[in-house]
Order: C-alpha cells, then structure tokens, then sequence
C-alpha cells in the first residue's frame, strides 16, 4: 500500500461506508492473500513434497501389507515366506524385479526470511487461536507444528501434537472428537480474547493448591490436600470478589505492551532499501535449509506407522 509511515492513510481503499460485513471480509481476505503472495508465504514446495514421498511409500505399504498373512509376509508370487517385510521387499526386488520407491532427493533452495515469516506467522495464529478457543485452528496449526517439532527433534512436543491430532481426526468418535477440539482451552475471568490452554490452567491451580496448603504449615494432610483441590476455585472466586467490593489493590497478571513501531520503522526502511522481502539473500544464512524440507521421508513414515501401532494398543 505504500504508506510513508505506520500511522499515515492508506490511499485507494474502497467506500467502506457502503459495503455490508460479508463484502468487507471478502476485501481483506484479497488484500491478506495478496500480501502472502507477495511474500511467498502460501509457497509449500517442500510441504507437497513430502507429502508425494509419504504417499509413495504409503502405496509401497500396502503391497507387502497385501501379503501378510498372520504374523508371516508370504511372497505372493512363490509362496517364499518371511518374517520381516524387510526381507521381502528385497526379495520382491530381486528375483520378482519389482520396483519400489526411491527417496526423491531433488530440493529447492529455501528462503530464511520467508521461513521465518511464516514461523512467526504460524506462532502468532495459535496463541490467537488459543485466546480466543478457536479449536479448529488450534488443530489446523498442530499440523504444521507437529512437523517443525519433528525436524527440530523435539521428541516430546512432536509426540503430543501427533497424538493431538490423531484424537481429533481418527481415535475418538465425531462427537467426542468435536467436545474435545472445542474444549481445548478455558476462560477464567470472562470476556473475548480471554482464554487460556487447559494446561496453563492446570498449572494455575497447582499453584493455588499449594499456596493454600502452605498457609496450613504441620497440619497438612491427605485429607486437608483432598479438600483444598475440591475448593480451589471457590475460594479463589470469593477472595477475587471480595478484593473487588472492597476494592483493594491487587497486582495485575498483563505486562504492558511493548511499542515496537520503531523497530517496523527500521525493518520497512531496511527493506525498502535492499528490495523486497521475497528476494533478500543474507550470506551469512547461505546454508540455511527449510526446517520441513529436513525432514526425511522413510523416516518420517516409520515414526509414524511406530506411533500408529503404540496407538491402536494404548489410545
Ligand atoms: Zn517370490
């Protein structure tokens, strides 16, 4: 839009005034989509790509899963049998000249900086997803976070969103899965934008709990505990309306924001400068590789299937 500065008019907007709400949607969903383009943002090369080698893969599954029978693979063609899929996708390929995938190793150059827009971007929307207990978002965003997770080997983080997203999409039924994705977070103190994960709350408890079982000193007990659980919330809501009604001073929980308009100053001149985002090329990021296109395929599959299987017996 070429504004000299973040607080100048945008020039060339249309009549807002004589639009109705679905017509302004459909304007800043163009303009959004305009600056992802810009920015190449919706560019996922190496997302397709690693979906067409899973898929490959996937396909060559389902041939050796074709001749399982039992607990035995037996080769379709001579009844040879085997215990290990292993083998006999090295026996299809040798006396049977079957043709397996080969891992595609062929890869585009990433961009760090559209990288990193697209990872501070992906950030952003889920903590505004989680403020505002948007579980369909919160699930659309584990996708992606499940896979920079597992390329960054953040064994734990990947592990719970896989297990996440396999609630939603394939263990639970449609209406439990629908309970569980809308219930992800939850509003203590009312009002939009006010929601918190389920697991900071949890932590919010604990702390009340043990706040509360400390003021008890030698008298502590399982039962006192039991009862403090039971209570927590209660009590928390009665000292918050009594510290209202009488209005005493109570610490606030929010930070005051940060002016960062300097610093996009900087950023839009530096930018302005050295041509746009999408082109930039910093030496010193020369090695630098998408965190998806990282991944590795066969291994990404066998995580998978592994995890599958941990699934079916435990989840
Ligand atoms: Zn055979």
């Amino acid at each position: 839009m070429d504004l000299d500065t973040l607080t100048s008019t945008p020039e060339n907007l249309p009549v807002f005034s004589l639009m109705n709400s679905s017509e302004k949607t459909a304007w800043l969903k163009s303009e959004a989509y305009k600056i992802l383009d810009v920015l190449h943002i919706n560019d996922f090369q190496s997302l397709d790509f690693l979906h067409k080698e899973i898929q490959k893969l996937d396909s060559d599954e389902m041939v050796l899963k074709g001749m399982l029978s039992g607990d035995l693979y037996s080769c379709a063609m001579c009844s040879k049998q085997y215990t290990k899929a292993a083998w006999l996708k090295k026996h299809l390929e040798k006396k049977h000249d079957f043709e397996f995938s080969k891992p595609d190793s062929a890869r585009k150059e990433s961009n760090p900086v559209q990288c990193f827009l697209f990872m501070s971007l992906l950030l952003r929307d889920t903590c505004d997803s989680y403020r505002m207990g948007d579980g369909e978002r919160i699930v659309r965003n584990a996708y992606f976070e499940w896979l920079y997770a597992r390329s960054l080997n953040h064994t734990k983080y990947s592990l719970w969103l896989w297990r996440l997203i396999a609630y939603v999409d394939a263990v639970l039924s449609p209406s439990e899965s629908a309970e569980y994705k809308w219930n992800m977070t939850v509003n203590l103190k009312g009002g939009v934008q006010n929601n918190i994960p389920n697991d900071c709350c949890v932590e919010l408890q604990v702390k009340n709990i043990k706040r509360q079982l400390n003021t008890q000193g030698s008298n502590k007990s399982f039962k006192s505990a039991q009862k403090i659980c039971m209570t927590t919330q209660v009590v928390e809501d009665i000292m918050d309306k009594l510290q209202k009604s009488v209005k005493s001073f109570k610490p606030k929980g929010s930070r005051p924001e940060v002016d960062k308009s300097k610093d996009i100053d900087q950023i839009v001149q530096h930018l302005r400068k050295h041509g746009p985002v999408k082109s930039i090329k910093w030496d010193s990021f020369s090695k630098f590789k998408n965190p998806i296109a990282k991944i590795s395929a066969p291994s990404l599959f066998e995580w998978i299937n592994y995890n599958q299987k941990i699934a079916s017996l435990y989840m």
